[in-house]
């Protein structure tokens, strides 16, 4: 997607040779134009794949997964990543080590917002080692519900969680996806062709 790899040459910080910062439109001030692009984008993609539900991470796959929701007319729901007291005993979970804060976090959703009807898509703002993917897909499966595939804002290609979900027959949509971040400089992947 053009406008977002332009946004990220543009306002993107790379902080490392694996490290790329977006706090300037995704992670911390958000862009809420290029979020419905980015909604409509997912939308188009994913249009024949009978999407009943919308799976997310908190905090950041929040926006660009609430303007999916609004394109597609159906649900949003996001994986907490702390337990509201209320909902102990209903709660499907699993453990998610984070990349960037290098701790694990026990993720969870209400066993009230999927179930085994929901065909579901699972968006996140980055797919780097595919931890984060593989805790929501262990939730839709706990869940019974079928997994679509992935809708992911910015995909870290160079890292191996991308190829690993392929190679296992899993959908992934990625909207712009980094081949390097050497020498402090973005490098896009070509576009798969589709
Ligand atoms: P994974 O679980 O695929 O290893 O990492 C995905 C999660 O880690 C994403 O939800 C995102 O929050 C975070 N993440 C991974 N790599 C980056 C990065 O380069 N920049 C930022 N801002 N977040 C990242």
């Amino acid at each position: 997607m053009e406008t977002l790899k332009n946004k990220i040459t543009q306002e993107g910080k790379v902080l490392s040779d694996t490290v790329l910062k977006v706090d300037a439109f995704l992670n911390h001030q958000i862009d809420a134009e290029l979020m419905l692009e980015i909604g409509e984008e997912f939308a188009k993609r994913f249009k024949d794949a009978g999407i009943t539900k919308i799976l997310t991470l908190e905090s950041s796959g929040i926006a660009p997964s609430v303007m999916t929701a609004l394109k597609m007319g159906v649900p949003t729901v996001f994986a907490r990543k702390r337990k509201s007291l209320t909902l102990i005993d209903h709660l499907y979970s699993a453990e998610v080590r984070s990349y960037t804060k290098q701790e694990t976090n026990e993720i969870s959703i209400s066993k009230e917002y999927i179930s085994s009807n929901d065909t579901v898509l699972v968006i996140d703002d980055f797919l780097a080692n595919g931890q984060a993917a593989l805790g929501l897909m262990d939730i839709v499966s706990q869940a019974g519900a079928t997994l679509a595939g992935f809708g992911i804002v910015i995909e870290k290609g160079f890292q191996e969680g991308g190829d690993e979900l392929r190679k296992r027959g899993i959908r992934i949509e990625s909207l712009a996806n980094i081949a390097s971040l050497t020498d402090g400089e973005v490098m896009f992947k070509e576009e798969v062709a589709r």
